[in-house]
């Protein structure tokens, strides 16, 4: 069983490779019934919520370098017919967020950053 800090850490790596290379989750964390339901390995990391499985668009090109990149931040890969699962491993108990710190500079960029506090007396402007 992984900690929370490890599922964490592999969710923050799954929004640092989505920044990287697009992709669309297709599963995630799923219930016991539902992974019986779907054909899941019994002990599958999809019931930790510490698996996705997701699809490129068509024509992508970034398959083989999401894959290395996804590896290289210690992620299980395994390339499937019709979609790729990627599964945290031990490499996620560490101690902090790795993928959130490398990531924070094109994250903040893309997302904007948090919203910028208004000085007293500033009115709310919609
Ligand atoms: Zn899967």
């Amino acid at each position: 069983m992984l900690s929370m800090l490890a599922k964490l850490n592999f969710a923050a790596d799954v929004l640092f490779l989505a920044e990287l290379y697009p992709f669309s989750v297709t599963s995630w964390g799923r219930t016991v019934e539902r992974n019986k339901a779907v054909g899941g390995a019994r002990r599958s990391r999809h019931i930790d919520f510490a698996a996705v499985d997701f699809v490129l668009d068509a024509g992508a090109s970034h398959r083989d370098a999401l894959i290395a990149m996804a590896r290289k931040l210690g992620c299980r890969v395994i390339p499937e017919n019709d979609h790729i699962h990627i599964e945290a491993t031990r490499a996620h108990e560490r101690g902090e967020l790795a993928a959130v710190t490398a990531s924070a500079g094109s994250a903040r960029s893309a997302w904007g950053g948090p919203p910028r506090r208004r000085k007293a007396g500033q009115t709310k402007q919609t």
